[in-house]
């Protein structure tokens, strides 16, 4: 048998309906084997991997790195180590950089900053009223997908029309591109904040009430029509609250191709949190009553939401400690705490190994067109492996994340379950639970090997974007508008 690069022995093998004990033998940057001790070829280096598990490296598709426009926030060099030890091998970087990533001009800038990145990645694209005409410019530039920011938040994108959403998902449509929606009703929000502000609240809990979950429940539920109208692929960034899951269930039902994720803090934090944390917990969607923290968990057993994000949205210490809950920016960091504090869920029996590796690798990689390459440790697939040492314990400490955000609501939480190292593509990017320095640039897009299966639009006979401009692939002509070839729309 021919010499491979690496063979793990004496761990066990995750994936979505089993746990094995399995040798694992990797050549270049592809699991090439996984099976018996006896059956693996020669290799350059044996790893002994006793007493740990074997996961698909996480797919986390919600990121921001602030690169450009914040590098005082983070880099892509700072997220993406974070990323490495958080046992995170591919992330999903959001376009409210600045600038933001609508124009190929700042797609540009982003991919070379980008090229500092420890972990692959893909690039959301910004979808508003004003890059609806550069959708597929931008796809083609390399954007693995889009954001839609329906709901404001940092940076202050305005939320597109709906008429521009409607328009955006009919160009994805056809080429079976997914949107992440962040799905608030951005009028709701805006005259609350207003009559929060007037009434003079400057408190933690004033930023909840601004954000009732009535405004998640609307937007989603427009999406989800919009969606359902068209045919697009959409997916529901940091779905936050219990009553609105209901819309999931029922547009799934309808066949509409819907994902949705949420956040270890929606899961794990609620308003009790608050009276301590205050504005170091501001984010949106804000973090609910406990009410909501069970019906979340529920709707991931069952399906209902798909994967875990981390919405990982670094800010510096001074940004998140004001006293005016107002000028606190939203967000912090997830990235690098999303494993140890969800594996600490698993030992505490609140769900398995295998519904993990199917949250945090297996139905992101489906989403976003990956699995097989990514989201399974399976011969031919990428050598992405994140180490998993279910016994290890710890307290998670903001000082010492890899983020440039040294501020975390998870700061002094005790966990159980660490990721000890990762392998990305076949290459360690975290050993022992250090940084390799040097594989910073290791990193690269998944837009090479991303597959998104065109969808049929479902209302062909009400498809009108050919109206407003060219479909793709059909050369510009001069009819005049009173002669459209309607059989082409
Ligand atoms: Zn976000």
């Amino acid at each position: 048998m021919k010499e491979v690069d690496l063979v793990i022995r004496g761990a066990q093998v995750v994936s979505p309906d089993r746990i094995v004990p399995a040798a694992v033998a990797v050549a270049g940057e592809q699991i090439v084997a996984v099976g018996h001790d006896d059956t693996m070829p020669p290799a350059r280096e044996e790893l002994r991997a006793d007493g740990l598990y074997l996961l698909p490296g996480a797919i986390d598709s919600h990121v921001h790195f602030r690169d450009p426009g914040y590098p005082h926030k983070e880099t892509w060099k700072t997220g993406s180590a974070a990323a490495a030890l958080g046992g995170v091998t591919t992330v999903f970087e959001m376009p409210n950089t600045n600038p933001a990533t609508g124009t190929i001009e700042a797609l540009r800038i982003k991919q070379k900053a980008a090229e500092a990145s420890y972990v692959d990645f893909g690039i959301h694209g910004l979808l508003g009223d004003d890059t609806i005409d550069r959708l597929e410019e931008l796809l083609e530039g390399g954007v693995t997908s889009f954001k839609a920011f329906v709901g404001n938040t940092f940076g202050n994108l305005p939320a597109p029309t709906d008429g521009a959403l409607l328009e955006g998902f009919e160009t994805l449509a056809p080429l079976g591109i997914r949107t992440v929606v962040h799905a608030e009703n951005s009028s709701i929000l805006q005259r609350r904040q207003k009559q929060m502000q007037a009434a003079g609240r400057i408190d933690a809990m004033a930023h909840l009430a601004a954000r009732p979950a009535v405004a998640e429940i609307e937007a989603i539920g427009r999406v989800l029509t919009l969606a359902e109208w068209t045919g697009a692929r959409v997916h529901i960034a940091h779905h936050s609250a219990a009553d609105s899951l209901y819309l999931l269930r029922e547009a799934r039902a309808r066949g509409v191709d819907v994902t949705a994720e949420t956040c270890p803090q929606y899961l794990l934090l609620n308003t009790d949190h608050m009276r301590t944390l205050g504005g170091v917990m501001r984010l949106n969607p804000p973090i609910r009553e406990p009410r909501h923290n069970q019906p979340l968990w529920n709707a991931l057993m069952d399906g209902t939401l798909d994967m875990i994000a981390t919405d990982h949205a670094p800010h510096a210490p001074e940004e998140k400690t004001r006293p005016n809950i107002w000028e606190c920016d939203c967000g912090f960091p997830g990235v690098e705490t999303q494993m140890p504090l969800m594996l600490t869920e698993v030992n505490r029996g609140r769900a398995s190994l295998m519904d993990y590796v199917r949250w945090s690798a297996v139905n992101p990689a489906k989403a976003w067109g990956l699995y097989g390459t990514k989201g399974v440790i399976a011969p031919g697939a990428h050598a992405d492996i994140a180490f998993v040492d279910m016994s290890r314990t710890g307290v998670l400490s903001q000082n010492k994340l890899q983020s440039i955000s040294k501020i975390s609501p998870w700061n002094g939480r005790a966990v159980q379950g660490y990721p000890v190292h990762t392998l990305l593509r076949g290459r360690f990017v975290m050993r022992e639970g250090r940084l390799v320095q040097d594989m910073a640039g290791w990193g690269r897009s998944v837009k090479s090997v991303q597959r998104m299966p065109t969808a049929k639009p479902r209302n062909t006979e009400h498809y009108s974007s050919a109206i407003l401009r060219t479909p793709p692939g059909v050369p510009e002509t001069a009819t005049p508008v009173g002669e459209i070839d309607w059989s082409r729309a």
